[in-house]
């Protein structure tokens, strides 16, 4: 089976203390990951080193930073490389979260460095793709997502695409509340892929996590991860409760 994640964004939130503790919440539930499932907390990078020890000892549950740069290293005051998050320990990264995209410029190019910078410091990438609202009202989001995938993951080959973990996150949806419906994931996420499939394969395409983003809640995890090809929730709102998140959780196939 693929493996299906529940991946938590923080974002720009939370103290120290109060990370701290939303870590211990969540690890005091006691959750038994099974083989195929995955919790990742994607932490602001001064929270890295005391998250990774907290879930070094707890099987999955695994460390990820929110983004990095796209050069090796140089004059980029303010900036982390990915082979610095791989010197302490960090084994995923978030890549193209679509805040970066808006606020921060970040293009299709620029995030292929970054996903072939992850790979060279053995960092799997949870790379982030989805539309805009006027995109989806003009109904052209599927070749929108295709050709991001394209041009930021479509230069590896296959053995490393089978080895990513894509998140799908329409911009509308993210937190806005407005959660797609299932229907609306399940449609999009068989068209990525379909989208790999094309280009790697039927199998490389069915060995990817695809994660659905964009308002997911503890009371409709179940529903969105219950569709076949959701392979659980890249979450930000509700990963910030512990009590949401346990729930979310619980709700991977
Ligand atoms: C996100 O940050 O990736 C996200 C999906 O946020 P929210 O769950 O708050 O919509």
């Amino acid at each position: 089976m693929r493996k299906q994640i529940a991946a938590a964004n923080w974002k720009m939130n939370l103290t120290f203390q109060q990370a701290e503790k939303l870590i211990d919440d969540v690890l005091d539930a006691n959750i038994m990951l099974s083989s195929n499932q995955l919790v990742l907390f994607a932490v602001p990078y001064p929270y890295l080193l005391m998250t990774r020890s907290d879930v070094e000892d707890e099987y999955n549950y695994e460390v990820a930073a929110q983004n990095c740069h796209h050069e090796k290293s140089g004059a980029y005051t303010g900036e982390v490389s990915a082979g610095m998050l791989h010197s302490i320990g960090v084994n995923y990264c978030i890549v193209g979260h679509s805040e970066r995209r808006e606020y921060f410029g970040e293009t299709n190019t620029m995030l292929a460095e970054k996903i072939n910078l992850c790979l060279g410091n053995k960092i799997v990438p949870v790379f982030c793709c989805g539309e805009p609202l006027a995109v989806r009202e003009a109904g052209t989001q599927n070749n929108f997502v295709a050709k991001q995938l394209a041009d930021s993951l479509f230069h590896l080959p296959a053995e490393i695409i089978r080895g990513l973990i894509i998140a799908y996150e329409p911009i509308w949806a993210i937190g806005t509340g407005k959660t797609a419906t299932s229907e609306q994931a399940q449609e999009m996420h068989h068209h990525l892929r379909s989208v790999i499939a094309r280009q790697y394969g039927t199998a490389v395409a069915n060995e990817v996590p695809i994660l659905y983003g964009g308002s997911v809640k503890a009371n409709n995890a179940k529903e969105l991860f219950g569709c076949a090809d959701v392979d659980g929730g890249l979450v930000g709102g509700a990963s910030l409760v512990a009590a949401d998140f346990i729930e979310i959780i619980k709700a991977l196939k």
